[in-house]
């Protein structure tokens, strides 16, 4: 299997009797329900509420590298403090799947053409939003993978508390270790992120 839980073992040694827990790697790929309770999710590629409509993922689980984790865990509890949680779109997603997207899709400002691969390919991007206290969406102005001008951060024909929800998913963002992606407002990858390997792997469903 290729994604690893937490696993610890205790040492062969006699001489290191004590259990060891294993240092699990900033960059190995984890599932974020393992870290956290407290994110809404609406993962569109395991539904057939896409643009590629089809369901491409066999079960609705998010995936990322740890160190994408423990931000978004961060991110999510500044987002707590006042009120609102993040929602999923989607996290990591196997090669293949950025594939299907660019034949459907092949705009670099929508879809990362696959030869170079997706930060979503690399565990280090989310597609989110915000959801409030009564779990409603907050208003940002276009639906995800909303694929027009509209969606973009620097649209501004926009009501103004739709302009203030953006700045405010962007601002706990950034504070955090993410990138903003200037022409979908839910696309958010972590800055240390950029240059880890691409992966195909799919995860399982249990
Ligand atoms: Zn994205």
């Amino acid at each position: 299997m290729f994604f690893l839980g937490i696993v610890s073992a205790k040492a062969q040694n006699e001489a290191y009797a004590e259990p060891v827990e294993h240092k699990i790697e900033d960059t190995t790929f984890v599932n974020l329900k393992d870290y956290s309770k407290d994110f809404v999710y609406d993962m569109k590629y395991a539904t057939e509420d896409n643009f590629l409509k089809a369901k491409v993922y066999d079960c609705a689980e998010c995936f990322l590298r740890l160190k994408t984790v423990k931000a978004l865990v961060e991110a999510n509890k500044d987002f707590m403090k006042k009120g609102y949680k993040i929602k999923l779109y989607d996290c990591y997603r196997p090669l293949s799947i950025q594939k299907k997207m660019w034949e459907i899709v092949s705009n670099p400002e929508y879809v990362a053409d696959p030869k170079k691969g997706s930060i979503h390919n690399r565990g280090g991007a989310v597609d989110i939003s915000i959801v409030d206290a009564n779990g409603k969406e907050v208003d940002m102005g276009t639906a995800f993978d909303f694929f027009g001008p509209e969606a973009g951060h620097n649209y501004t024909k926009l009501s103004k508390q739709i302009l203030a929800n953006r700045k405010f998913l962007k601002k706990i963002m950034i504070q955090n270790g993410f990138n903003s992606f200037d022409s979908e407002w839910w696309h958010y990858n972590l800055k240390t992120g950029l240059k880890d390997t691409v992966s195909n792997q799919k995860w399982n469903c249990e």
